[in-house]
């Protein structure tokens, strides 16, 4: 019998998607997946060559739990050159990617029954982690018309005694969205007035095409007193295979967040954590020249998208995901593939999803799974030429439909 808390468990369904479309792959059917939530790019060739390094060298033991203080000095020089924050070394830890450092922050946060107010949509795995250590996550809308901008009128109406986080993540997955300064300043007197933690998720700080990402810790002392940043090199860097994530905040949480993390995994990679410190310290270049491609497969997505009948897409002015409304497909017959097959109805996006995977072998990550079944969501880090194809494809389906 396994615990309790594994029955309201959702595995991630963004990492399902990607397995699913390599599966069909391997079996040969020619899917087209927009599920990735990883760049197509490589890892550029200075980040290898320092692992390279790093392994003849030797450096291939435990280190320090938070990290080797090289990469934590390299961390605090990228929150003063990006952010214009400053960190010293204690108050960094880094982790086996962004998704630990935030299960770090949840073991190390939340009672059971504690409140973590939860912009949406959002990312997959904030609810699941906090529910799986006890925790409420609760869902706050963001308006589509304000192309999902942080409310913060309705974040503070969903103040609870038991409210104790609210996190933020900008650029957002899966809307696209960059919250706005007004935004982010009337969020940070909410959380100093009501003394929230603020965990901000800056995984897509890289990728800002429109707009100015702001890190809600460089709004003030105050705010920054009780703000955690949580980064990675993942996606700015290609490198979501290395699992490098790192966060800075208060020296008392991270001493806390090392503990656990020194409990349950030690270090992240000895390797990975050298390679990190050539990402975030060396030449820049490689990151405005993928997210210069990002921004083009955008501008390319999104106009296709508000072309096919029934959909509609808002310009995402960050990070690779493009988050359409497929509202106006529900009630939609899907024919028959083949004679003797049932007609089925569209009635939610898990329909809109299996129905693009199955009638156009196109693979998309359903809204409901992000807190709204009103949309779908298509990773663009994928080349030119498979959008073309998948959007292509997508509107041939949707013309079949009855
Ligand atoms: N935060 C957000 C919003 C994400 O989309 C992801 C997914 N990659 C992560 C954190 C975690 O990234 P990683 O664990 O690869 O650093
Ligand atoms: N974060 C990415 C996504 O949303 C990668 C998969 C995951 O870690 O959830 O698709």
């Amino acid at each position: 019998m396994l615990a309790d808390r594994l029955k309201t468990l959702a595995p991630s369904s963004t990492l399902a998607v990607q397995a699913k479309a390599k599966e069909l792959r391997a079996r040969g059917v020619n899917v087209i997946s927009f599920g990735a939530g990883e760049p197509d790019f490589d890892t550029p060739a200075r980040i290898k060559d320092a692992a390279l390094q790093a392994m003849r060298r030797g450096q291939t033991k435990y280190t320090e739990v938070a990290g080797v203080p090289e990469l934590r000095a390299a961390v605090c020089a990228k929150f003063k050159r990006d952010n214009d924050l400053d960190y010293e070394p204690a108050d960094v830890l880094v982790s086996c990617g962004a998704k630990h450092s935030l299960f770090n922050m949840a073991v190390a946060l939340l009672n059971p029954g504690d409140e973590l107010l939860l912009p949406s949509p959002y990312w997959v795995s904030y609810p699941e982690q906090v529910r799986l250590v006890g925790g409420v996550p609760v869902a706050v809308p963001t308006q589509e018309a304000t192309g999902f901008d942080l409310d913060p009128g309705r974040l503070r109406a969903a103040v609870t005694p038991r409210t104790k986080v609210v996190i933020l993540n900008s650029p957002n997955n899966p809307t696209g969205a960059v919250f706005s300064p007004d935004a982010l300043e009337a969020v940070a007197r909410l959380a100093v007035e009501r003394q929230l933690w603020v965990v901000s998720d800056e995984s897509y700080e890289a990728l800002t095409f429109e707009g100015r990402h702001v890190s809600i810790a460089s709004l003030g002392r105050d705010v920054k007193a009780r703000t955690l940043v949580v980064n990675t090199c993942s996606k700015a860097y290609a490198m979501t295979g290395w699992r490098i994530g790192y966060a800075a905040g208060p020296r008392g949480l991270i001493r806390a967040m090392t503990d656990v993390q020194s409990q349950v995994t030690s270090n992240a990679s000895s390797v990975a954590q050298w390679a990190a410190v050539e990402a975030l310290g060396g030449p820049q270049d490689d990151v405005a020249k993928m997210a210069g491609e990002f921004d083009r497969r955008r501008r390319l997505i999104v106009e296709g998208l508000n072309a096919l009948p029934g959909v509609h897409c808002v310009m995402p002015r960050g990070a690779f995901y493009a988050f359409a409304n497929v509202a106006g497909l529900f009630g939609r017959r899907v024919p028959p593939r083949d004679a003797g097959g049932k007609e089925s109805g569209l009635a939610g996006s898990t329909d809109v999803a299996a129905f693009l995977l199955e009638h156009a072998q196109v693979a998309v990550v359903p809204g409901v799974d992000f807190g709204s079944d009103a949309h779908i969501r298509l990773s663009y880090a994928t080349s030119a030429d498979l959008i073309r194809e998948g959007l292509a494809r997508m509107d041939a389906a949707i013309r079949r439909l009855a």
